[in-house]
């Protein structure tokens, strides 16, 4: 994943080339907006996670990084659960991040390797007989969860890959993010309906990707979009040296932070502003 791989260096001359041809003198009009996002999964809502959650934090906030961290039931719970880890939970919002929703579908996961995190508003009566001893409940329980965790739920990742997942989307979220593919890194808010509801969505890309890849690609796009990464605790706590090369190279680029917003501050600066 980290080594350079000829497939690599051809997605680097690639948007090499874009910033070439594609801008004025060969720079961006101005820099896009960022966010950065982390999914905490539900299969990994534990107390060695939580801790390694507590590290990537820490680390973002040095390079001035306000995370949007999209938690799930699961991680709601073991939060809730725990003064400690909810006291954390708070200081993360008074810091300037955002507390977001995260989910893994019923349908979405059925042929892909993520795990269902057992909230759906599939009827029971329709979930394959194996997997109904995972079932947990409906969607107002899951958000029953999301909302006692500190601050506001505007934002969520709630992963409806799959159209019969759509009538999941809790009615208090206003915006989502999606996707994790390189090319997803670069959007624009665009309106998304989930089964009647219209919110305004942004995508993002895994951060994983090797040294130069999201600094040229960052460089190649212009100021009127949005750049958005996403990745997990446990990437982190696997290898950093992905995180380290992306949040240095945006504290260089931007070095006030003037460009870095949550997901809910940003789509409601776009959505305000228009620009
Ligand atoms: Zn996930």
């Amino acid at each position: 994943m980290w080594r350079q791989r000829p497939r690599t260096i051809a997605v680097i001359v690639f948007f090499m080339g874009i910033c070439v041809f594609g801008g004025v003198n060969g720079a961006p009009v101005d820099l896009p907006l960022s966010c950065f996002v982390v999914h905490c999964e539900s299969t990994r809502a534990n107390e060695g996670m939580f801790l390694d959650l507590s590290d990537l934090v820490a680390f973002a906030d040095t390079f001035g990084i306000p995370l949007t961290i999209d938690c799930t039931a699961q991680w709601a719970e073991m939060i809730l659960a725990d003064a400690r880890k909810l006291d954390a939970a708070s200081a993360w919002l008074v810091a300037g991040r955002e507390i977001a929703g995260h989910h893994h579908a019923y349908w979405a996961t059925l042929d892909r390797g993520a795990q269902w995190d057992g909230y759906t508003n599939t009827s029971f009566s329709e979930l394959l007989p194996i997997l109904q001893d995972r079932y947990l409940g409906m969607m107002d329980e899951y958000m029953a969860l999301l909302e006692a965790l500190p601050g506001e739920r505007t934002t969520a990742c709630m992963g409806l890959g799959d159209g019969r997942d759509l009538i999941d989307w809790p009615e208090a979220l206003l915006y989502g993010t999606a996707g994790h593919l390189l090319v997803d890194c670069v959007s624009e808010p665009t309106l998304v309906d989930h089964a009647g509801f219209q919110t305004w969505q942004i995508t993002d890309g895994l951060i994983l990707q090797e040294p130069s890849v999201l600094p040229a690609f960052y460089e190649a796009t212009n100021g009127d979009k949005v750049f958005a990464v996403v990745g997990h605790a446990y990437n982190f706590a696997e290898d950093r040296r992905p995180f380290e090369s992306w949040v240095r190279f945006l504290r260089e680029r931007d070095s006030d932070g003037v460009r870095r917003r949550t997901v809910t501050k940003l789509i409601e600066e776009r959505l305000n502003d228009g620009s």
